[in-house]
């Protein structure tokens, strides 16, 4: 079972750097996770939930890329 985007997760907001967001649990930079299951840490909460779920981690492409930005451009 695989998802498109894997953006659904908690974010918090970068200090001192307006347009930069973090999974809440993992701690990664969105533009680091790109989308991507994988792009969490292994030990990361919601990584853990999706693959308990049955989700994979899937490859980056461009278009998920953009998407991710579109996701992000909400403040
Ligand atoms: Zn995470």
């Amino acid at each position: 079972m695989k998802k498109l985007y894997y953006i659904d997760f908690p974010q918090e907001h970068l200090e001192n750097q307006l347009h930069s967001y973090r999974c809440a649990y993992c701690k990664v930079e969105t533009t680091t996770i790109n989308g991507n299951l994988e792009g969490h840490l292994p030990t990361c909460e919601y990584r853990l939930k999706l693959e308990n779920a049955g989700y994979d981690a899937i490859s980056n492409d461009a278009s998920k890329t953009l998407a991710l930005h579109d996701a992000d451009d909400f403040d």
